[in-house]
């Protein structure tokens, strides 16, 4: 971190923002130059708020040369890390997973049809909301327990790991005796610091969902909150931001493929679904995630897409799934993966 002294910084000041820094264990190193005085900050400097900084009077600017997320890095974790759920492997050079289902975790019978179809398309995981974060208080919010009691009978039937959304701290114990196999914290919960430190102190692993506006930085840090507290198995998912645009629900934002394995260890899954909310879309966001780099894909099918409780629109058939998976294979095989 570089800290950059006003011109008429006063010799008082300066010393007390030395002591403040110092005092957390870190080096001040003083390059004196003909315009400004600048120090830099050796150490661990995520343990820095620029904020603070900038509240000494002598300071004139800030500027971190190192990311404020630690254990996300890829810095302190140059190999990429591969996460367990459930059996199942996502990251590193392991077979690009496919985690499909409905948006809702509707009736019994709806959901096993559901289930069975997606395992028979080839997904590797079953999602399904039992809790669902609805714009309007009117509209169907989710099963509850009982869904979850139905996704349970889904993987013991099927065989396959089980991904749901958690939206409440009080439900984490319910989510850990219903075996749920990954916890989704989604995209309107990705900044809420206490449920990402409750999901933290268990070792289940977590699906973190990009918010609507919030910057990879901030996604990362979202990341950081939950590693922090000793879970280390975090998958990111982008599932699009909001723009402008009106053509699309959201707008997928693949780029950031790119640059979270660039700057981060952790695996990253798309969700094609929610960034377009178009099923007629899906299919080919679904290839240029693959493309650019994507560890998995998060896709909503239903076997009555018509019918479903929850983001009909955006919802493949199982015959749909079946064609992005074939078509996904061969793009998997082009850049040296499998799916
Ligand atoms: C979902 O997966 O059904 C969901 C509500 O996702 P998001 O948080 O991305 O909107
Ligand atoms: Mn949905």
């Amino acid at each position: 971190m570089i800290i950059t002294l006003k011109r008429d910084a006063s010799q008082e000041e300066t010393e007390r923002l030395i002591h403040s820094i110092e005092q957390l264990g870190l080096e001040m190193h003083l390059i004196s130059g003909t315009s400004f005085n600048v120090f830099g900050v050796v150490g661990d400097t995520t343990i820095l708020d620029e904020k603070k900084i900038y509240g000494y009077s002598c300071v004139q600017d800030v500027c971190r040369i190192a990311a404020p997320y630690k254990l996300a890095n890829r810095v302190f974790h140059p190999s990429d890390s591969v996460i367990d759920v459930g059996g199942v492997k996502v990251g590193g050079h392991e077979k690009i997973v496919v985690i499909s289902g409905p948006c809702s975790v509707e009736d019994e019978e709806s959901l096993m049809t559901s289930a069975e179809a997606v395992k028979k398309a080839g997904a590797d995981m079953l999602r399904g909301g039992a809790y669902k974060p609805r714009t309007s208080p009117y509209a169907f919010q989710g099963r509850g327990e009982e869904g979850l009691i139905t996704l349970q009978h889904a993987k013991e039937k099927f065989g396959f790991p089980i991904v749901t959304e958690l939206m409440s701290i009080n439900k984490i114990q319910e989510f850990l005796d219903h075996d749920v196999d990954m916890i989704q914290i989604g995209a309107r919960n990705m900044q809420n610091f206490d449920l990402l430190k409750e999901v933290g102190k268990t070792n289940v692993p977590v699906l973190l969902k990009r918010g609507l506006s919030n910057t990879i930085e901030e996604w990362l840090m979202a990341a950081e909150y939950i590693m922090s507290g000793g879970n280390t198995n975090v998958i990111l998912c982008e599932r699009g931001i909001r723009t402008f645009e009106k053509y699309t629900r959201n707008t997928l934002d693949l780029s950031v493929i790119p640059i979270v394995k660039e700057r981060s260890h952790l695996p990253i899954v798309i969700d094609p679904s929610h960034a377009t909310g178009d099923r007629d879309l899906v299919e080919s966001m679904s290839l240029a995630a693959i493309a650019a780099g994507a560890d998995g894909l998060i896709i909503e099918a239903h076997h009555n897409p018509e019918a479903a409780w929850s983001d009909g629109a955006q919802t493949v058939t199982p015959e749909q799934l079946q064609q992005i998976i074939a078509k996904g294979k061969a793009i998997a095989h082009v850049i040296g993966r499998s799916m």
